[in-house]
């Protein structure tokens, strides 16, 4: 088995600073908070950016300060958040692809998010495949709902996806799959064969559902993007949920990979 890569999500477009003091939502707090939990064993790191009142944006100003400030400590790799939560038009979604950034998230379908559609048309996926192609950016195919993974092959048949693809199965989001053995092992087995992924189980399986995907040869996903609690009434911490993902990996005997050994596995260069 490869060594797993882990990936940090540090902030995400819903937790706020009134649920968990421990979300980063400053350029400086993001940054400060990727590279402790790069300490604690994390090779890339998933963006979001937030306004100057919390509030999720794509304003290109901010992501790169949140770039730079993060390229200034190590070099993790930098993946940004193309998601729906935060942008309406596919142009606001796709602004900040040319910061240099190795990876960003490419979600190829539409679910429902708690409150809102987690929307993703067939014109607005192109439009950023073709503007991740443009930069070189690598996407992670953000894996919501069944569907999504055939959609993703279909897209790198046409060329708009560079293969071998890297997956994100997200589980456990009110309003798509939810966060069950079972829904994991469905979505893995419809992957294609070459592929990298990794598993983002959020909610009280986020451990167990982890063990999972390592026992499968995927990947994990961890941060309070997914998880505000460490444990029943304990809020988290980003580089505690790594610290907790290297200890259950090295009890398995699973090395953790270094941001340079995960850009060999990603294919990045
Ligand atoms: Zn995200």
């Amino acid at each position: 088995m490869e060594k797993l890569i882990i990936t940090i999500a540090p902030t995400g477009n819903v937790p706020t600073k009134e649920k968990t003091p421990h979300v980063p939502v400053t350029p400086k707090e993001i940054a400060e908070s990727v590279y402790e939990s790069y300490m604690e064993g994390a090779a890339i790191a998933h963006i979001h950016a937030r306004d100057e009142q919390g509030k999720p944006t794509y304003r290109r100003d901010i992501f790169k300060e949140i770039v730079e400030r993060i390229r200034e400590k190590c070099d993790i790799i930098i993946q940004i958040s193309t998601g729906a939560r935060a942008g309406k038009t596919a142009e606001e979604r796709g602004e900040a692809l040319d910061l240099g950034a190795e990876m960003a998230s490419l979600t190829t379908g539409s679910s429902n998010f708690p409150t809102q559609v987690n929307s993703n048309s067939p014109d607005l996926i192109e439009y950023l495949c073709k503007r991740m192609l443009e930069f070189r950016v690598i996407p992670e195919v953000e894996v919501f709902d069944a569907a999504m993974i055939p959609n993703a092959i279909a897209l790198a048949k046409k060329g708009l996806i560079p293969t071998p693809m890297h997956f994100n199965l997200v589980l456990g989001v009110p309003g798509s799959l939810p966060a069950t053995p079972r829904n994991l092992f469905y979505l893995y087995e419809s992957l294609p064969e070459d592929c990298t992924w990794q598993v983002s189980a959020i909610g009280p399986l986020h451990v167990e559902l982890s063990m999972m995907a390592m026992a499968l040869g995927g990947n994990i996903r961890t941060g309070i993007e997914d998880n505000i609690y460490y444990d029943k009434g304990v809020l988290a911490t980003n580089p505690k949920l790594v610290e907790r993902i290297v200890r259950v990996a090295r009890a398995a005997g699973r090395e953790i990979a270094t941001p340079e050994e995960a850009r060999r596995i990603l294919n990045l260069r």
